[in-house]
């Protein structure tokens, strides 16, 4: 069975600025580029374009998310917000924690970027795929009903499923975001709703502030309907192995979803300015062949991955060609130049890592019975 690829070139010309942090010249910044722009993502797609994958993937066709179903995530007051700021030459939109930017038309892209996300769903659910990757910008993880936040506009992973759950009346699905940053807007979006179990496997305490502990278990309605593994900075592929073997899976198979979505991203790369810690490709390789395996076991493999973060144009490419592989068992026999530098092999867990893994695996117990 094939993978999808929901690419839309418009989803590039998001525009993210020139300014990062605060223009005032008084901070002595010059200007430069905001971490999420263009170059990370456009070089996957030329790596896979150069390795002959591309053209092994099914293309799925792309159109913009409609309001409904925008809205059905999102407060009508947030939607109106990227509309006007959109329409009326662009600017920051985040109220907290940072610039997130959109440009003078960031809404069409934006609803392009969710619409893609759909159309992984729509391809899955048809049986056209097995499994599908939406390469977007804008990223989505972070934003909420009611904001966007950390370079996030519309949170496109929720939206797309929500649409799972609506259109294609699906009970239960799963979300398992391995962005180094914590899902906060997935999880917020779901606190309340026990149809969804939202796992994040994060950096301990990086961003949000004071964001993703162990003891944020879902709203009083779901109980249990959301898990957070937060890791120590520095964490390895033994930790992340570690963690998905004796947390995500177990907790996988307990909560039985019958759709699983990855908010893809590759800031726990080793490379990454906006995170500490240690994958390399053949690490995003392994996570890759955990999630499609399990859900082959419990959920007939649909699986669905959206863009969130990831910001070393030299190492992520190589890491999205390992999971764009391990999905759909094609092998390019391109080896990441980087794949051996750093401190990344696999090691024997420290103390302090071992205990961040007891402490969430005793969190097993809250999840939601399927
Ligand atoms: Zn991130």
């Amino acid at each position: 069975m094939p993978t999808g690829l929901a690419w839309e070139e418009k989803t590039m010309w998001h525009d993210t600025g020139l300014y990062f942090g605060p223009k005032d010249v008084s901070y002595w910044i010059e200007p430069i580029v905001s971490p999420e722009n263009v170059d990370c993502k456009r070089r996957i797609k030329n790596l896979l374009d150069a390795a002959g994958l591309t053209e092994q993937l099914i293309s799925l066709k792309v159109e913009p998310a409609s309001d409904t179903d925008l809205l059905a995530v999102h407060s009508k007051n947030h939607l109106q917000y990227i509309k006007d700021t959109s329409s009326s030459g662009g600017g920051n939109v985040a109220k907290q924690f940072g610039t997130t930017r959109v440009g003078e038309n960031g809404f069409e892209i934006a609803a392009l970027a969710a619409g893609a996300a759909i159309s992984c769903v729509k391809a899955v659910m048809s049986g056209a795929v097995n499994n599908a990757y939406a390469l977007i910008r804008p990223p989505g993880h972070h934003a909420d009903a009611e904001q966007s936040m950390g370079f996030c506009v519309f949170n496109n992973a929720a939206i797309a499923a929500s649409f799972a759950l609506k259109d294609h009346e699906l009970e239960r699905v799963a979300f398992v975001d391995w962005d180094v940053h914590h899902g906060n807007g997935t999880q917020s979006i779901f606190w309340n709703d026990d149809r969804v179990l939202t796992i994040s496997i994060h950096q301990d305490n990086c961003f949000p502030p004071d964001s993703g502990s162990l003891s944020e278990v879902g709203g009083k309605k779901a109980l249990g309907s959301c898990l957070n593994i937060p890791l120590p900075p520095g964490s390895n592929e033994s930790v992340y192995l570690t963690a998905f073997e004796r947390v995500i899976l177990p907790a996988l198979r307990k909560f039985k979803p019958d759709f699983i979505f990855v908010p893809c991203g590759f800031d726990a790369g080793f490379h990454d300015p906006l995170g500490r810690m240690m994958l390399r490709s053949e690490s995003f390789r392994k996570l890759t062949k955990m999630i499609k395996e399990i859900a082959e076991e419990l959920c007939e493999g649909r699986l669905v991955m959206t863009h969130e973060g990831g910001y070393s144009p030299h190492s992520v490419p190589f890491h999205a060609l390992a999971v764009f592989e391990e999905l759909s068992g094609i092998d390019t026999n391109i080896i990441d130049p980087y794949g051996n530098t750093g401190n990344c092999e696999v090691s024997k867990l420290l103390r302090h890592e071992e205990d961040a893994i007891s402490a969430a695996e005793n969190l097993l117990s809250y999840v939601t019975e399927g």
